[in-house]
């Protein structure tokens, strides 16, 4: 990595009066090394974080701001001296005793400053994040009240959310009687698989906090068929002044079968979750659902691969044959991907041109064939150009296995990298296996 060079570097007083002007400032800063050990941090930046450590010390920024983001650690470790690494993300973290947790929202920006030397600027952007999802909230209640609805139903849930008044709008709508849902919880009227209980209580919470918790997503009628309903939760009742058993605390819960713009709502959800180039998950889905994956392997070990791909000498290409030529391959790469991996495998984009794949369920020899077939079709299927032009091009693949003696998805991706650069100063086109040497290339 390239030191600063010596002319460029402020005077030792013009550095410390930098410093003493940093470490006043209203945001949080903290200047750590490539591991995330902190050596320096200002006021504002101990405030924000002193809720996190949670009886331990502030030793370590990754460690503290890990959950949020399982790949800080990894991003930290890139870039060269000056370079913007991370450029105000949005962190959601948990803080405060055990019962009595709320959340908390940081903004991050991760700056190397040169070898071994970071500084992050942290801000609490919790307000604001507050102020967005209350908005969003209005809109949808808003777009739910002027929209074609084809019906909507009021059931009365008790304060643990389990349906204790029915009506026959409800039964009209939902098809349930009302014997088969006294006491039931609200989840009942979701879809398998759509929501779960902790969901129902944090609802629950938000209504009570909020005066109301709106949302969208697959209800189910008595007989099985689904259809896309908006669900919004009310608190009612609760006063002193009317002890009666009906007015005990509880909530209004309104159905609506809003079919109609389910269309709109996934096609907004999947205009978030794609990489706009490609069409593969994006950055953010490749590390939710690897995530998930490594959560399920800690539970029940089971295979799980990952292989990294990056594309090579992508530089020359953008180079010789101009940055849209480079995006024409970036696009055929893809439709590769998405052509030879099965519907489980979740392939992604998650650099400029670099991608992933997850492989649940998929041990070291499927793996390697799958990382193989991927390599070799690269190599030998051309891109062809509108005007003509042939564009081979070549990657280099890592190859990971989860096993136990790796905690996080983290480590894992860290593995795979480490083989990547491997494949990479072996001669590139080629895959390495974490754990194992760099083998040539085939003359194929
Ligand atoms: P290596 O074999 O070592 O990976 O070399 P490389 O040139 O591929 O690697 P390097 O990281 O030096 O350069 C990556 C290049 O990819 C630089 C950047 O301009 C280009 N790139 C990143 N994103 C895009 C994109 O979306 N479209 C195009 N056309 N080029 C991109
Ligand atoms: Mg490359
Ligand atoms: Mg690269």
């Amino acid at each position: 990595m390239a030191a600063p060079s010596p002319d460029e570097e402020p005077g030792a007083d013009e550095q410390q009066e930098l410093l003493q002007l940093l470490y006043a400032a209203p945001v949080g800063l903290v200047q750590t090394d490539d591991e995330g050990r902190i050596a320096l941090i200002n006021a504002a930046a101990a405030q924000l974080l002193l809720p996190l450590a949670v009886g331990a010390s502030l030793a370590n920024l990754f460690d503290l701001l890990g959950p949020a983001m399982p790949d800080l650690a990894l991003r930290a470790r890139s870039g060269a001296a000056g370079e913007l690494l991370i450029d105000g993300e949005a962190l959601a973290l948990r803080v405060g005793p055990e019962g009595r947790q709320r959340p908390l929202v940081l903004s991050l920006t991760l700056r190397r400053l040169q070898a071994g030397q970071l500084v992050a600027v942290l801000a609490d952007i919790t307000a604001q994040v507050e102020r967005e999802r209350r908005l969003r909230q209005s809109e949808a209640w808003l777009n739910a009240a002027l929209t074609g609805i084809h019906d909507h139903a009021a059931v009365g849930l008790d304060a643990a959310g389990r349906v204790a008044h029915w009506s026959e709008s409800a039964t009209r709508m939902t098809g349930f009687a009302r014997e088969a849902v006294l006491g039931r919880p609200a989840t009942i009227f979701h879809a398998g698989g759509t929501t779960t209980p902790e969901r129902l209580l944090d609802r629950l919470h938000e209504a009570r906090a909020d005066g109301w918790s709106m949302d969208e997503g697959w209800l189910v009628r008595a007989d099985g068929r689904r259809y896309w309903g908006s669900t919004m939760i009310v608190p009612v009742g609760g006063d002193d002044a009317s002890p009666a058993p009906e007015h005990a605390p509880g909530f209004s819960l309104v159905l609506r079968d809003i079919s109609d713009r389910r269309d709109a709502h996934e096609q907004r959800r999947r205009a978030s979750e794609t990489d706009h180039l490609t069409g593969l998950a994006n950055r953010r889905v490749f590390f939710e659902a690897g995530q998930r994956e490594v959560e399920r392997f800690r539970r029940a070990p089971r295979p799980l691969a990952l292989i990294l791909l990056d594309a090579d000498h992508f530089k020359r290409i953008n180079d010789r044959h101009g940055h849209p030529a480079g995006d024409e391959v970036l696009r055929h790469l893809a439709g590769v991907m998405l052509r030879s991996l099965r519907q489980v495998d979740v392939p992604a984009r998650i650099g400029g041109e670099e991608f992933a794949v997850l492989l649940p369920s998929t041990g070291l020899e499927g793996a390697r064939l799958v990382a193989e077939r991927l390599r070799r079709a690269m190599a030998a299927d051309a891109v062809t150009l509108a005007d003509g032009t042939v564009i081979r091009y070549t990657v280099s693949a890592g190859l990971a296995l989860m096993q136990s003696g790796l905690a996080r998805l983290e480590d894992l991706i860290e593995q795979a990298d480490r083989a990547l650069y491997a494949a990479k100063s072996g001669g590139r086109d080629r895959l390495v296996v974490a754990g194992e040497p760099c083998g040539d290339a085939d003359a194929g």
